[in-house]
């Protein structure tokens, strides 16, 4: 199937530009003998490559372009199939565009097409081209330092590492994960995440429950996590649970009963953030807020977990504004190579800044990741990156540590 893909890219300012008519030069041999045709711009700073050709052939040239050491931080914008070459004519044709106007650089990408391809401009390629030479995406562009420029080693001698001996329950066990601010070096909050007795994940405990039998288990777990946390001398640190929103809605007093155990474990509300996970879809909608409301009246935090995943979408956002939001793995992973990813994760912060929402994002595992994000403006993150969640205890946290590079 004939592919396109479009990639944008940071020139390594210790290569000589002088070699990248050379580079086009082999490329360009390499590309013919595979099929593969397109445009690659450079403005001094950054490449913007389109290739398109089979698709075998344009993923194998698009993996070898992410390996090769003359360009970092390759970011993928698009990948999309047509009926035929848009640039059919041209073997691999490069602009600088230090040396043309924009209009008349737009005006030769449009000659170069095929005029069998309508290459219109709302072709979103060809849109994708504007942006890149007009600049008007520009301060999205965020160049990162390789992901080995941070050590991360575990705090173990921290005075927040602790764990219990004690089993607390015979229905369920909880393991903790710290969310934490990377550069104020504060843990913003420790996330109590449900085990079975023996220590098998969430899923597991889950399994064992039928019906409406699983949402009065959920809450009845609360006062588990709140015991532990108590007894982990958490002090004013605070600490999330999670809750199936349907757990507020189906257990009658489910809120009265959450404040009675925060009270009788010897913590206080404020300190408390409910987590919304959507498994499922809120079916009654009014009641969920009704009990959102009464939690916030007794002065427990709220946060939509999961965001952007399955249901946790846009709309609950108009429903009624918790005070943060957790954006789900899904959306993270690689976002540091992915446009859609940027795209998505700097519209919901757009979002959430006018509407004055926290943000924190779960799931981080690389360093690359957690620099975008920084970069885009998140600062609350967990993930094994940092800490993996401990059972029955408090993990040491792996803070990030610029690298000696001498
Ligand atoms: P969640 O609230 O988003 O919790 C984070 C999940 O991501 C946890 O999985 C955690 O172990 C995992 N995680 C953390 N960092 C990373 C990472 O860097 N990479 C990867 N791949 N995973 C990471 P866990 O403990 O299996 O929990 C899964 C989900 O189960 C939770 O997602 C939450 O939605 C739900 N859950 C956990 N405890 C409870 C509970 O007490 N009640 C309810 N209703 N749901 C719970
Ligand atoms: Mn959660
Ligand atoms: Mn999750």
């Amino acid at each position: 199937m004939l592919t396109t893909i479009i990639y944008r890219s940071h020139y390594r300012d210790h290569v000589p530009v002088t070699v990248l008519e050379d580079m086009v030069v082999a490329a360009n041999k390499k590309n013919s003998e595979a099929g593969v045709s397109g445009i690659l711009l450079f403005n001094g700073k950054l490449f913007f490559q389109l290739l398109e050709g089979p698709e075998e052939s344009v993923r194998a040239i698009y993996r070898a372009i992410c390996e090769d050491p003359r360009h970092h931080n390759v970011v993928e914008l698009l990948c999309d199939y047509s009926p035929s070459r848009r640039f059919g004519k041209c073997g691999m044709e490069l602009f600088d565009l230090r040396r043309y106007d924009p209009e008349v650089v737009l005006q030769n990408v449009l000659d170069k097409g095929t005029t069998k391809y309508q290459l219109t401009y709302n072709d979103r390629s060809l849109q994708f081209f504007r942006t890149f030479v007009e600049e008007s995406e520009k301060e999205n562009y965020f160049e990162l330092p390789s992901g080995e420029q941070w050590d991360f080693i575990a705090d173990n001698d921290a005075p927040s590492v602790r764990s219990l001996t004690r089993r607390y329950s015979e229905v369920c066990n909880f393991a903790f994960q710290p969310i934490i601010d990377p550069l104020a070096r504060e843990i913003v909050s420790l996330e109590a995440l449900i085990r079975t007795p023996e220590g098998a994940m969430s899923r597991n405990w889950f399994e064992g429950y039928v019906g409406d039998e699983l949402y009065e288990a959920d809450l009845k777990s609360k006062s588990v996590a709140f015991a532990m946390a108590s007894a982990l001398g958490l002090g004013d640190q605070s600490l999330s649970v999670n809750l199936l929103p349907m757990t507020l809605v189906n257990v009658p007093n489910a809120v009265s009963y959450l404040i009675q155990e925060i009270e009788a474990n010897g913590l206080v509300p404020e300190q408390i953030v409910v987590e919304f996970t959507e498994n499922e879809v809120i079916s009654r909608l009014d009641e969920f807020t009704g009990a959102v409301r009464e939690l916030k009246a007794a002065g427990i935090g709220v946060t939509i977990d999961h965001f952007g995943g399955g249901f946790a979408g846009l709309l609950l956002l108009a429903q009624f504004q918790p005070d943060r939001i957790k954006i789900n793995r899904d959306l993270i992973r690689d976002v540091h190579k992915s446009g859609p990813r940027q795209a998505i994760v700097l519209a919901i912060i757009k979002c959430c800044t006018a509407l004055e929402i926290l943000i924190s994002v779960v799931g981080v595992e690389q360093p690359e990741e957690w620099m975008w994000l920084e970069s885009a403006g998140i600062s609350h993150f967990q993930g094994h990156l940092f800490a993996h969640p401990q059972l029955a205890g408090i993990p040491p946290v792996s803070w990030p540590e610029p690298r000696d590079t001498f």
